[in-house]
């Protein structure tokens, strides 16, 4: 696999970064993941608007301009021998003294490699997946999408003991996300989504199911759900860069939503694949 490290590609057995490297130390820096289809990116500008986002909340400045950016992830995906692919890169605060203050005048450290897009199987579409459910204990700055992800590392393995693909988080009695999703739910016909405010990231994918159900003539609300609330819903949902849209039908080991994915799941689903780049 070629990769790209701090201006140059090179194969990853090439790619080395200092023990230093303040993501390797502090975990950090910020990271993005951008599906990409038929080796066209899909909503590049969205992510690089997030990515802006998260720099600012950790009060770094973005090495590349978005046409900077745009280009690298160009090449990079012409340098892959498939299709559809899963760009990943990570901005770090760069190499420097182990000390938690900034360091001065030191340049960010850029990674980015490309793996095989790996989409939901047809079984996990069609039947639906498994979810756990779990207090949200990470810290309040989740709409920043940083690398120091050992909190969600932490929630995701607790799904993956109880053979389930994601763990649905409540913090205070309220809905907030899953451990790499976000969680939306279906009630008396409209879909409903916890607000993108500091505890939740402002997933691409959940702001395309906005768009895409505005389209549709989908009702959506954001508002805070309360646990009640997403536990009695009528459908509820994954949606994420890499599970595109996902149906719960098992929650805590039981049935859920009736054990099959809901209608409004169906036709989400059936408008989410028409918009993907062909
Ligand atoms: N929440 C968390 C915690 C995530 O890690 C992800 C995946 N990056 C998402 C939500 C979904 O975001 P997106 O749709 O941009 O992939």
């Amino acid at each position: 696999m070629i990769v790209y490290l701090n201006g140059e590609f090179m194969p990853i057995e090439e790619a080395k970064i200092s023990v230093l490297d303040r993501g390797f130390i502090y975990g950090d820096g910020v990271y993005e993941l951008i599906p990409v289809y038929s080796r066209k990116s899909f909503r590049l500008p969205q992510h690089l608007m997030r990515l802006q986002h998260s720099l600012d909340g950790i009060r770094l400045a973005n090495p590349h301009t978005e046409a900077q950016w745009t280009s690298i992830i160009g090449e990079i995906i012409a340098r892959q021998p498939y299709e559809d692919q899963g760009v990943y890169f990570q901005v770090t605060r760069g190499v420097a003294k182990r000390d938690h203050t900034f360091p001065k005048d030191v340049p960010a450290t850029v990674f980015m490699m490309s793996n095989p897009l790996a989409t939901p199987s047809a079984e996990q579409v069609e039947r639906g997946v498994a979810v756990v459910t779990a207090e949200d204990n990470r810290w309040r700055r989740c709409d920043l999408k940083t690398i120091s992800l050992v909190g969600n590392v932490l929630m995701r393995q607790l799904a993956a003991d109880a053979g389930s693909v994601e763990t649905v988080m409540f913090r205070d009695g309220y809905l907030t996300e899953a451990s790499a999703s976000n969680v939306l739910i279906v009630k008396n016909g409209a879909i409903i989504a916890p607000p993108k405010d500091e505890l939740i990231l402002p997933g691409i994918t959940y702001g395309a199911t906005w768009e895409f159900a505005r389209e549709a003539g989908m009702p959506f609300e954001m508002r805070p759900v309360p646990r009640e609330e997403a536990l009695a819903a009528d459908e509820m949902w994954l949606t994420s860069s890499t599970k595109e849209v996902l149906a719960i039908t098992t929650l805590d080991g039981r049935p859920f939503a009736g054990g099959k994915p809901g209608p409004f799941f169906r036709k989400m689903h059936a408008v989410f694949q028409q918009h993907k780049p062909k």
